[in-house]
């Protein structure tokens, strides 16, 4: 199935339906695009990717520019096979081949000293290079067919969350790019994780579903875990000065983090309160007059046991007493009981979802800081405004 759109730009955007089991020559057009120096997004396990020809310096160049993404923010090289590894980086250390050995194909990026054949856009002027095989039918095929190692990053504009579907990406770049590979849902819903070995201790750098406690237990290698920055949130309600945080990952509301606490109904109650106080937040910064009746749209993203335990209309009354506002509920809830992995899944997809349905503020519970839920606060917190 084939959609076609013409936009303001003219570049003519074709949605490639693919099935699991795809024809090849369905995509051979995009892998042709490809190797020429086109634009292509893709899904991957983790999200979908803004696919270029890592050679192709013109391609490379096109990528920043439809993204908007800053050229100091280095780009990760994907490779379908392991002998081609060479060409893109030198003097790789055992340990890559070895941890590659067991987590490749999959969401895994190294780190690795960077070969000449690399333009030096695509590492941002490093003398390194960021690596990956992704483990998804259709990406494999998509470089195998173009023949070159491809650069991918996510496919949204920057600073928005990642697309996990391909309507994410139509979202955000329909007219700038010429084909969007539609491979479904992405398995795993966050980025990869990030490991530098060019360093003397490898260090985890953006976490990802691996973690250093996986590694170590399949391979016996100690990388040292992702080392959450301590600036990133405030303990209280005053929002960041502009500036003063990357915000990434963002959807159009705000975004409230609504903090751990074994006492279910403590935890509601500062969901009531946090709600509350951002409305009276609001009425103050707008110099709004409290009886002139005014609606607020909220998106709840809650681990399941939390969610059960809500009385949303007993919120909206309370609300409606407090401030005068009417509030508009859209829950969603996730599975929390083995870790924080479906939350990890859904929180680009809900975000995008809260967005379309023009929520104001957005509240996601906090996870735990193992497993998944390591990537899963790390991505929660670079979006948020603050935490209650
Ligand atoms: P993405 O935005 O998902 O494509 O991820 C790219 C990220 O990989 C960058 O934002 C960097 O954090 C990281 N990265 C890529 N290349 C390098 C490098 N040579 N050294 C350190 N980090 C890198
Ligand atoms: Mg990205």
């Amino acid at each position: 199935m084939k959609k076609q759109l013409m936009s303001k730009q003219m570049t003519k955007t074709e949605l490639i339906k693919l099935d699991p089991d795809f024809d090849l020559s369905l995509i051979k057009p995009a892998a042709a695009a490809l190797r020429s120096g086109e634009l292509v997004a893709f899904p991957t396990e983790t999200v979908y990717g803004l696919g270029a020809n890592a050679f192709c310096e013109t391609a490379v160049k096109r990528v920043f520019e439809v993204k908007g993404r800053p050229q100091d923010n280095p780009l990760i090289v994907h490779l379908s096979k392991f002998e081609h590894l060479s060409e893109i980086s030198i003097n790789i250390p055992q340990i890559a081949y070895d941890l590659l050995e067991v987590f490749a194909p999959g969401p895994l990026t190294l780190i690795l000293p960077k070969s000449d054949l690399v333009p030096e856009i695509v590492s941002a002027g490093l003398s390194t290079v960021a690596i990956r095989f992704p483990d998804n039918s259709v990406a494999r095929a998509l470089i195998e067919l173009s023949g070159v190692p491809i650069v991918a990053p996510s496919a949204n504009l920057s600073g928005r969350p990642s697309p996990t579907q391909a309507w994410h990406v139509y979202q955000d770049l329909a007219g700038k790019i010429p084909y969007i590979l539609d491979g479904g849902t992405c398995a795993y819903g966050l980025e990869s994780t990030i490991i530098d070995l060019s360093v003397a201790d490898p260090v985890i750098l953006r976490p990802g579903f691996i973690t250093a406690y996986d590694i170590k237990k399949s391979t016996g290698i100690k990388i040292t875990e992702f080392q959450a920055e301590q600036s990133g949130i405030e303990p209280d309600f005053q929002p960041k000065a502009p500036g003063q945080k990357y915000r990434h990952y963002s959807p159009r509301a705000t975004v409230i983090i609504l903090r751990e606490n074994p006492d279910l109904a403590a935890r509601l109650n500062n969901l009531l309160n946090g709600i509350e106080k951002f409305i009276q937040n609001k009425i103050s910064a707008n110099n709004l007059k409290k009886d002139n009746p005014q609606e607020i749209s909220v998106g709840l993203f809650l681990a399941e046991e939390l969610s059960k335990g809500l009385d949303l209309d007993y919120f909206k009354n309370s609300l409606h007493r407090s401030t005068c506002y009417n509030v508009r509920f859209k829950l969603e809830s996730y599975n929390n009981q083995r870790g924080a992995a479906d939350a990890a899944h859904d929180l680009f997809n809900r975000f995008r979802e809260f967005d379309q349905l023009q929520a104001d503020l957005i509240i996601c519970s906090a996870e735990q800081m193992s497993g998944a839920g390591i990537a899963y606060m790390n991505r929660l917190k670079k979006a948020a405004s603050y935490e209650i």
